[in-house]
């Protein structure tokens, strides 16, 4: 057992070293040996922890044990963190993101920093100043992004479960990608702080995992208020989920530009749900079409106004090693809040936010969750759309609406395609109610088996 327990589930992991199974330090050895063997295949990692010394943890917990990878736009205290950037090449933060905190309080460990597109901007990892991340399933694939790397070393049993952000998508499409699960929160039910910012009206910190039970453990813990981030909440008490559920299946969502193999997978994971019980009902979110134009107003507006502070005095040194894209975002969005435009662009699409946001607001009128695809296409070849922004963009159709609204959302495994790439099913439901997602999604893998399935590497 002792050189598989990379393997294991954080839930086995956790249960099996509390029960003496094994040692954390053969836990921990596990998973290095693993790192070694399949980083130079993959590059999920941009800084490893303690990689030499097998590591007995002291510390007690409800998660002792638990080996971690963190998405490296949250702040890790004395481990760099340098959101995959070359200009935080060296940068140490001096404290730690709430939501990493809250994990190592409960004795989870940190085994490493993951790649990501620099300052979690892209859909590919590529835009990473290090160089891109590649697809446990198929290396000449991208593992999706911005937390590409978050969702390959889950893939590949480099961790046990990670961290990663999700501003538009970029916990759900990699998850979908590697073929993981991914938990986007309700915006404002974790912490930001310690998180370098990207847009601060959409970031979401929140899980990837092997199961959807792991995702909800790890989210149990890092949810909740956080006096240093005024826009988190109290998460209010988990209710009762109905056992029979009606589910919104939005046309725009199996509409043109879908990929056929990605509607059909989707459309029989629905059918999966409606054998167990569940009511499967087609529903309108009538302003899909916007949500893209109006997050790429409105997010680089905000990135713009957070980037001012890597001036090169405070944080960053050489503001010419920012990436392509880092530099694309920051004069598109001085461009939609210049004084002559502003009203034009960032004025606007605010306003029609509210209309995206409405039509999931009526939706859940009607229907308990909503299911669709996660991304219109399997994972794409790396090089495919990184000189076409535009096209890379679109990508984020199906994705962004959820950050629009500030809704949960999550990203399950549910089939391959004829060549094998992962697609993933994605649920999502109204504000602060994750349990309906963690409940169904449960649900399905119990009846289904592609989040077991291993890349071979
Ligand atoms: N792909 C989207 C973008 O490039 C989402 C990024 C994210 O969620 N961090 O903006």
């Amino acid at each position: 057992m002792a050189d598989k327990l990379n393997q294991l589930t954080l839930k086995q992991a956790v249960e099996g070293l509390k029960e003496k199974k094994f040692s954390s330090a053969e836990l921990h050895q596990s998973i290095i040996k693993r790192i070694n063997e399949v980083e130079g295949k993959i590059f999920s990692f941009v800084e490893i922890v303690d990689k030499e010394n097998p590591k007995q943890i002291e510390k007690e917990g409800i998660l002792k044990g638990a080996f971690f990878a963190v998405k490296d736009v949250l702040s890790t205290k004395d481990i760099r963190s340098t959101a995959s950037s070359k200009i935080l090449a060296n940068y140490v933060p001096v404290y730690e993101a709430t939501v990493v905190k809250k994990l190592t309080d409960h004795g989870a460990e940190i085994i490493g920093k993951t790649n990501c597109d620099a300052f979690a901007f892209g859909a590919s990892t590529e835009n990473s100043g290090f160089g891109p991340t590649k697809n446990p399933w198929n290396t000449t694939k991208v593992p999706g992004g911005s937390s590409g790397g978050s969702a390959a070393a889950v893939a590949a049993d480099e961790c046990l479960f990670s961290l990663g952000t999700d501003t538009g998508g970029s916990i759900r499409q990699p998850a979908s990608f590697c073929s993981v699960t991914g938990l986007k929160p309700t915006f404002g039910a974790c912490s930001r702080f310690g998180l370098l910012a990207m847009a601060s009206s959409f970031d979401c910190p929140g899980p990837i995992g092997k199961t959807v039970e792991d995702c909800e453990i790890v989210f149990d813990i890092i949810k909740g208020k956080d006096e240093k981030d005024a826009t988190s909440v109290f998460y209010p008490k988990k209710k009762q989920v109905k056992k029979n559920l009606v589910i919104g299946l939005p046309k725009e969502f199996f509409g043109g530009g879908v990929e056929n193999e990605v509607k059909n997978l989707v459309s029989q994971a629905a059918k999966i749900l409606e054998k167990e019980g569940h009511r499967l009902v087609e529903i309108s979110l009538p302003n899909t079409s916007l949500a893209i134009s109006v997050y790429y107003i409105l997010v680089p507006s905000e990135i713009s106004s957070n980037m001012a502070r890597y001036d090169g005095i405070r944080f960053g040194s050489n503001r010419e090693s920012f990436e392509n894209e880092v530099k694309r975002r920051i004069m598109l969005g001085t461009y939609t809040l210049e004084s002559g435009y502003f009203d034009q662009y960032y004025l606007k699409a605010a306003k029609v936010r509210n209309l995206v946001k409405a039509d999931y607001l009526n939706a859940f009128e009607k229907v308990d969750l909503i299911l669709g695809p996660v991304s219109p296409t399997p994972p794409f070849g790396i090089g495919e759309l990184i000189n076409n922004p535009l096209k890379m963009y679109l990508s984020d159709v199906l994705t962004v609406g959820a950050n629009l609204a500030g809704i949960p959302g999550l990203s399950i495994p549910c089939g391959f395609t004829h060549d094998n790439l992962p697609v993933g099913l994605q649920l999502l439901s109204p504000h602060f109610s994750e349990e309906i997602l963690f409940d169904i999604g449960r649900q399905f893998q119990q009846i289904t088996d592609w989040h077991k399935r291993k890349p071979k590497l």
